[in-house]
């Protein structure tokens, strides 16, 4: 054996605030840096279109950070197992050093490995890194886990905030067998949807920092304001960065703190901000102690929901067809670049749950396929809150009117008016209801109904009653 450890990266793609490298690092120890792409391992979430792009990016960034520091990130597709046996021999290596993650599958993946290289006398040791509290840390005063946000987040409070590694000097390996990550065809081709992403995204540990200085300078004092506001640039858009661990939430939060400092007058915006970040925790809280949430609902009795599939109502809300302009402007966004914003998400989510009663799972599905931020423990966490089956979720009687939403949170119909252009002449009145509008009005504005814009799918009156009816179902049948 020699002083070599192999840094096995996962969903932490960065060099900064590591452990995992940190530790790898101490004695001046001989770091092999790899990323693997096992396509397998996570059964029927393998990773969707829009993350794919984000993780070839991401992955260039990072080889590129590495190679500057003098190593070379190898990467290899297949078996983990296999590949880090092959690696350790190959390098005669003694340790195996990641982060842990905490999707169902890779935790069970992760104690598979350490109960294999037991028998090699390889090292396997697994590190913090992508969460401010580590799931089991903070529970209930019986011992058991939180099922509501607002104690679990006071929980979290009281527990000290870990701070960030200041730096750490390693001593990279440029072992070279590797695959070419190009040929891994990340990518789209034929057509290429992303062609128009990097104008809105800088994937990687440097595009991370350079996005939260600009929320942080720029931004966060609007934040408590603002950020339910679609049309204003007012959130830190910090949530692929955070997904693929190119920035750490202790990173952030040190950040924040260092704001507060310079900038008193924000504390509530810096603390609603803060506690978003606590949304994120708490997922993964739920995810760790509830690993069926992405598949199954929390509630029981919502197993008997009379969903009702449908095909063409889907492709309507996937496409932006809905005729709802609040709910199509969103779809849109989503498509055009590979995120949406929050208060859109949830109105798009309450309309496929509760006005067209598709079942949760299909847009947990499509947005685990378009959104750069895909995220198990967040999306699945945050259609189970909307559909009402979910821990500490939206009461399923509470049932977004799409049209006093967009009214409410885009008055003026910038947003609608972005990402629906063909409905852009029509005047604020009658922007989020075109329907409404008199006939000289549409002629006005172009529009006829049904040719150049969609009549609405369904009435809102009659599906809010359909959907109280189908609650009602599993109200009385529990
Ligand atoms: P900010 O407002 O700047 O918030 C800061 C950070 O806090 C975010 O980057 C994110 O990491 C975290 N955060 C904020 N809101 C939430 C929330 N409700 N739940 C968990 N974490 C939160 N977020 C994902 O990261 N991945 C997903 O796959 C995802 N799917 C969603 C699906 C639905 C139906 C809904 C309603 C929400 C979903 N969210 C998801 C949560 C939220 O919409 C996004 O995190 C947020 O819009 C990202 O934008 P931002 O980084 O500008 O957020």
């Amino acid at each position: 054996m020699t002083d070599t450890v192999v840094l096995w990266f996962r969903q932490d793609l960065r060099i900064h605030d590591l452990p995992a490298l940190h530790a790898a690092s101490k004695d001046g120890r001989q770091i092999l840096p790899i990323y693997i792409l096992d396509e397998d391992a996570p059964g029927d979430w393998k990773i969707g279109g829009a993350s794919r792009w984000w993780l070839h990016h991401s992955l260039t960034a990072l080889a590129t950070d590495i190679e500057s520091l003098g190593g070379k990130l190898i990467f290899r597709r297949g078996n983990s197992l296999s590949i880090l046996r092959e690696l350790c021999e190959a390098n005669n290596a003694e340790a195996i050093y990641c982060s842990r993650r905490y999707e169902p599958w890779a935790a069970k993946e992760e104690n598979t490995l350490h109960e294999s290289f037991k028998n090699d006398e390889i090292t396997f040791k697994r590190f913090p890194g992508a969460l401010l509290h580590e799931p089991g840390t903070v529970m209930t005063q019986g011992g058991g886990p939180f099922k509501v946000f607002t104690p679990f987040w006071r929980a979290c409070r009281k527990n000290e905030t870990p701070r960030p590694i200041e730096k750490t000097a390693a001593n990279w390996s440029d072992c070279s067998a590797s695959d070419v990550l190009d040929d891994w065809e990340l990518l789209p081709r034929n057509p290429d949807w992303a062609a128009q992403w990097s104008e809105y995204w800088k994937p990687g540990e440097t595009g991370a920092r350079e996005r939260l200085h600009a929320f942080l300078d720029d931004t966060v004092s609007r934040y408590a304001d603002e950020r339910d506001l679609p049309a204003v640039d007012a959130t830190s858009r910090m949530s692929a960065h955070l997904h693929h661990g190119e920035i750490s939430p202790r990173q952030i939060w040190a950040m924040c703190e260092q704001k507060r400092l310079e900038l008193p007058h924000s504390d509530t915006a810096i603390n609603k901000f803060q506690a978003e970040l606590g949304w994120r925790e708490f997922s993964y809280h739920l995810l760790h102690f509830f690993p069926h949430i992405p598949e199954s609902p929390f509630k029981e009795n919502f197993a008997q929901f009379p969903w009702q599939a449908n095909e063409t109502y889907l492709q309507a809300w996937q496409q932006g067809q809905t005729g709802y302009p609040i709910v199509d402007a969103g779809m849109r966004e989503l498509w055009a670049t590979g995120i949406m914003h929050n208060r859109v998400r949830m109105v798009v989510a309450s309309f496929l749950c509760k006005h067209l009663l598709q079942h949760w799972r299909s847009g947990e599905d499509w947005f685990w396929d378009t959104l750069v931020d895909a995220d198990l423990a967040s999306n699945g966490c945050s259609w189970q809150w909307v559909a009402g089956s979910g821990a500490d979720a939206a009461p399923y009687f509470r049932i977004f009117n799409p049209v006093t939403q967009g009214e409410k949170f885009d008055k003026q119909g910038e947003y609608v008016r972005r990402w629906v252009p063909e409905i852009s002449d029509l005047p604020n009145k009658y922007l989020h209801k075109p329907w409404e509008a008199p006939d000289d009005i549409l002629e006005q504005a172009g529009i006829v109904l049904g040719q150049q814009y969609p009549a609405p799918i369904v009435d809102h009156r009659e599906a809010r009653q359909a959907a109280l009816d189908a609650y009602e179902h599993i109200r009385l049948s529990s």
